[in-house]
């Protein structure tokens, strides 16, 4: 059945996207809860001030003050710190209880006129959740039919019909409004993820570039920051000037993005952030790491990119190789990264000294005496 496949598809897609952009849609649905709260709070709070001036709404007194508790209630449950659960979740319950309450009014209090607070509650939440369009909308035509089972019982048959039209109404046209708009907003986050991630990613290797170096290091840098830097480790690639003149550009690029591609993947299996640096130069950045950790961090790179086993007969080893700088600092008012990138830099420059394919550790006496992670 084709039409079930695309749905299938559709759904599969969405899922994804909300996926990808989770801390935006986060961000969405706990401001939306919020302002469901507030308005809540603020419209049903009026409204039972009014009963006691208006003698027309006196009927709504209970139920008024009724909602604007059980608002408080789920904000403050939703507040607690062993209530954590995602927002939407919270959204969803704001609505449940907004529908649970109208049915009670629809049942004691309204029996006998349309009760508007029902298409209030089901307009807002299709138009205003962040979430995948199968479960908003189940969700949607959940309360809608409740209202209707528990509340037409109660009504005579012409008022009844007419909240059977009103409701479907309200809740067709809801479904088809916050699919669009859902479309669109998630479409927007898309959007804007990728012209951050275009911004902050090299396109060659696939690793954060330069600027996303600086403003993550920036971050560490602030007093108070959960995971201070402890250390940097840097990666030039040897000879490779010369590998670009024998063997193409192309082949360089090839060989940066092979490269690039063992660092993301290490990045994802240590707590070492990686960045390009420039050209064959490459950072990582520690907060987790001790010295010897860190140091024999950089060893097993150097072995495992020469195992990598690229070729280049036009090096004495016969493969391309690296060489790594590493330096440490475990001093809290010792940790600014200039000096940290100056250090690894230094001890870079060892490694290369040295006869390369090797990893060098910072120390004081760097300058007069060697020290190598081996
Ligand atoms: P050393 O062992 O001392 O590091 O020598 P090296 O030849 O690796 O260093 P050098 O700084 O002389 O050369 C770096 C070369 O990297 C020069 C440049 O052509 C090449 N390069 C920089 N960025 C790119 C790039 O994006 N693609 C390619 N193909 N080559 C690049
Ligand atoms: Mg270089
Ligand atoms: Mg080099």
């Amino acid at each position: 059945m084709k039409w079930l496949e695309t749905i299938k598809t559709t759904h599969e897609r969405e899922a994804a996207a909300i996926a990808n952009n989770a801390e935006a849609t986060e961000k969405a649905n706990l401001h939306m809860f919020r302002l469901v709260v507030l308005i809540g709070l603020l419209t049903f709070g009026s409204l039972w001030v009014l009963t006691y001036l208006v003698d027309q709404f006196r009927a709504f007194r209970f139920t008024d003050i009724v909602l604007v508790l059980c608002f408080l209630a789920v904000y403050g449950f939703s507040r607690l710190p062993s209530m954590k659960a995602p927002s939407v979740l919270w959204l969803y319950c704001a609505f449940s209880v907004y529908a649970a309450v109208t049915i009670l009014s629809g049942i004691f209090v309204t029996q006998n006129y349309v009760d508007v607070m029902i298409f209030v509650c089901l307009f807002q939440l299709p138009v205003l959740t962040l979430d995948r369009s199968l479960r908003v909308d189940l969700i949607e035509v959940i309360l809608a039919a409740a209202y209707l089972l528990f509340v037409l019982p109660h009504k005579s048959p012409g008022l009844a019909s007419t909240e059977v039209v009103n409701v479907g109404f309200f809740t067709a046209s809801a479904l088809a409004a916050g699919g669009f708009l859902r479309r669109t907003r998630i479409a927007n986050f898309e959007l804007e993820r990728q012209s951050v991630q275009r911004e902050t990613t090299d396109y060659l290797t696939g690793l954060y570039n330069r600027r996303k170096l600086f403003e993550y290091l920036g971050e560490k840098e602030k007093k108070g920051s959960a995971e201070p830097l402890a250390g940097i480790l840097m990666l030039d690639i040897d000879f490779f000037k010369l590998y670009n003149d024998s063997y193409g550009h192309i082949a360089g690029d090839e060989c940066l993005r092979r490269i690039g591609a063992y660092l993301l993947s290490l990045g994802q299996s240590y707590p070492v952030s990686f960045f390009r640096y420039g050209g064959e130069e490459f950072l990582g950045t520690s907060s987790n790491f001790n010295r010897e950790e860190l140091c024999c961090f950089g060893e097993k790179i150097v072995d495992e990119l020469r195992g990598l086993n690229i070729q280049n007969e036009f090096v004495e080893r016969g493969r391309v190789t690296v060489s790594v700088g590493l330096a440490f600092s475990d001093s809290p008012d010792g940790r600014s990264y200039e000096q940290l990138i100056s250090q690894a830099d230094s001890a870079l420059y060892e490694a290369k000294r040295t006869g390369r394919n090797r990893a060098v550790v910072w120390h004081p006496g760097m300058s007069t005496i060697e020290q190598s992670c081996r």
